[in-house]
């Protein structure tokens, strides 16, 4: 019976096949009233079907099937790029590199309020000299703002106008019962001892706060009671804190005034960070001065490309880490020279060739591929200013970048993947 429907089918299907190949609609359909009689009514209904769409086939201009052709092959390539690794977390995508102003920031500085050698006003005049459009004076829980009330503080102090200088004057202080923590956009001061209990205060305290862990490595043996290199235990204690606070956007990868033994410390502990929590919780990099001494001036900076020099366009620059720093402590050459620092000129995402591509400058010319380092895991796992990560066999759930100059090294904030 089977055999009987079988080549029946069959039969019907090749005297189709030949009639339309002579006069496609008119046989078609006249094929198709024929097979409504044949014998056997499940074998017309199959047969029917299938000869329907043979025939449409045959009647679709060629046009359309050079069309659907194309978007075949489309969606085939599509499907081969989405496999591997995803940028999912890309804090440079809004950045108009063209268009954007890149403001030189420092969000670490001490006056003579504190244990800082210099006035407000000297500290200020000394920003605003170099070429800094944005400052914020940190001193030890201790509110130095707004800078045209400096003379309140001290009839010795000169006030300033940032608006007159150009600049940004960011309301702050650095919180110190504990771990230091810099504390930005706000006037909150710290009260408890328990960093938990005060950064839940300081976000209660204001909606735009914002907090930075200072110089950790110097913390953690005299703090947590954690002796030695890098711990789990230290790692530990750091992820819970960015798990939990959300305005907790990032922590010093460099602090001017502290050795670079701990610099090598906070950078490891910078990436185990990143190693735990992305792509879903970024931790974002800084590099400040901690101005105390005029050594210490100019040594660590931000570059923030803005659209415009506001509150509201920095904090929200600082909030999806669409920034770079760098530092003049660590160089190629022989000696520190912010002069020839690498600059970023752009940072482009090529989604389609799955790669991402940073731009380069300084003052001597353009910077050899090996000194542009992608950094995943804590390790090096390419060079050159392109990263094809759909190729990056060694790449874990974040890659940085950084840029070793003569006089310098810049790095960019960690960018996120998905597999
Ligand atoms: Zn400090």
């Amino acid at each position: 019976m089977i055999k009987k429907v079988y080549n029946e089918r069959h039969k019907n299907e090749k005297v189709f096949q030949r009639e339309c190949q002579i006069t496609p609609k008119v046989l078609c359909l006249h094929t198709e009233n024929q097979l409504l009689k044949t014998k056997t009514m499940n074998l017309a209904a199959i047969s029917t079907k299938k000869l329907k769409k043979r025939c449409s086939r045959k009647n679709t201009p060629w046009l359309l099937r050079a069309l659907s052709f194309i978007v075949v092959i489309c969606v085939f390539s599509m499907c081969r790029q989405s496999s591997g690794p995803v940028l999912v977390l890309n804090p440079y995508e809004k950045v108009n590199w063209e268009e954007a102003t890149q403001h030189k920031a420092n969000f670490h500085a001490h006056t003579t309020e504190t244990d800082g050698r210099y006035p407000p006003h000297e500290v200020v005049d000394q920003y605003h000299q170099m070429g800094y459009t944005i400052l914020a004076i940190t001193d030890h829980d201790r509110v130095v703002y707004p800078w045209t009330g400096f003379s309140d503080l001290n009839a010795d102090y000169e006030n300033r106008d940032p608006n007159d200088m150009g600049m940004l004057a960011i309301m702050g202080n650095e919180l110190s019962r504990h771990h230091h923590t810099l504390s930005l956009f706000t006037d909150f001061k710290a009260e408890s001892r328990d960093l938990n209990v005060v950064l839940e205060n300081q976000a209660d305290h204001s909606d735009l706060a914002l907090a930075v862990l200072a110089h950790p490595a110097m913390h953690w043996p005299r703090k947590f009671n954690i002796d030695g290199g890098l711990t789990d235990s230290v790692i530990t204690h750091y992820t819970n804190y960015f798990n939990r606070h959300n305005h907790l956007i990032g922590m010093e990868v460099h602090n001017g005034t502290r050795p670079m033994t701990e610099y090598t410390l906070d950078r490891a502990l910078w990436d185990s960070l990143l190693v735990k929590l992305m792509p879903h919780r970024p931790v974002w990099g800084f590099a400040t001065d901690d101005i105390h001494r005029s050594v210490h001036y100019g040594r660590d900076w931000l570059v923030l490309p803005l659209s415009d020099l506001s509150t509201e366009t920095l904090r929200n620059a600082l909030i999806s880490g669409s920034y770079y720093f760098s530092s003049i402590r660590l160089h190629k050459g022989n000696d520190p020279d912010k002069a020839l620092t690498p600059r970023i000129e752009s940072i482009t995402h090529n989604r389609r060739k799955g790669f991402i591509r940073i731009e380069v400058n300084t003052s001597e010319g353009i910077i050899a591929d090996e000194s542009i380092q992608w950094i995943s895991n804590g390790a090096v796992i390419h060079t050159g200013q392109e990263f094809p990560y759909k190729r990056a066999s060694e790449l874990g759930n974040y890659v940085r970048a950084e840029i070793i100059g003569e006089g310098g090294t810049t790095y960019t904030n960690p960018f996120g993947f998905k597999n």
